[in-house]
């Protein structure tokens, strides 16, 4: 739990004399050394709001995946490439909406997500989405829409299990049986670890 104080307020201290500084860090929760670490691209309104990642909305969605696969939330570790909310004002409301993470967002949170990985230590990483996926397996040719529902072995020996995000389903309602087709896929799997 130490390490885990130290690695948040190496991240704030860090963060705090960055170009994003200003805005609000939400940092990764959940259990250590779980079956499981579930990692996502960027907070949204409600993440920021509340401090913690997958609530909202977004809870609602991780609830139903975690029902599938048969675990709870405090069994998992929950995080995001990103730790802040990227925002743009909208040209219609002027409003402040979510917007997908810059480059320069990604590349200041990556080292701290290799860490935060090195730190919690789970058996299998699960991804949603190409951001999570570039991200933690370090290959940018990779493509959700190829590699989706099949686990892959990372370098350090853990492995990656990439899903689509599931935001792509709400947008894409052809994805939602790939989708559940790969939760049983991953359900399956988790036995085997
Ligand atoms: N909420 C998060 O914390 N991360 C996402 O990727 C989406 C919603």
């Amino acid at each position: 739990m130490n390490q885990q104080k130290d690695f948040q307020e190496k991240l704030q201290k860090n963060f705090q004399y960055s170009a994003f500084g200003e805005k609000k860090l939400v940092f990764g929760e959940g259990a250590q050394m779980p079956i499981l670490m579930m990692i996502g691209e960027a907070p949204g309104g409600d993440e920021e709001k509340q401090g913690k990642p997958f609530v909202g909305k977004a809870g609602k969605n991780l609830s139903a995946f975690l029902e599938v696969i048969g675990l709870k939330r405090d069994e998992i570790y929950i995080s995001n490439v990103v730790k802040l909310r990227p925002t743009k004002s909208s040209p219609k409301t002027g409003k402040e909406v979510n917007r997908p993470p810059s480059k320069d967002e990604i590349a200041f949170f990556l080292p701290y997500l290799m860490d935060e990985i090195q730190l919690i230590a789970p058996k299998m990483i699960v991804t949603l989405g190409n951001v999570p996926l570039k991200a933690v397996s370090g290959d940018n040719s990779m493509n959700i829409g190829d590699v989706h529902g099949k686990p892959y072995t990372l370098t350090d020996g853990r492995i990656l299990f990439p899903l689509y995000h599931p935001a792509a389903i709400i947008y894409n309602r052809a994805l939602t049986q790939v989708y559940q087709e790969d939760l049983v896929t991953l359900k399956d799997f988790l036995v085997t670890l």
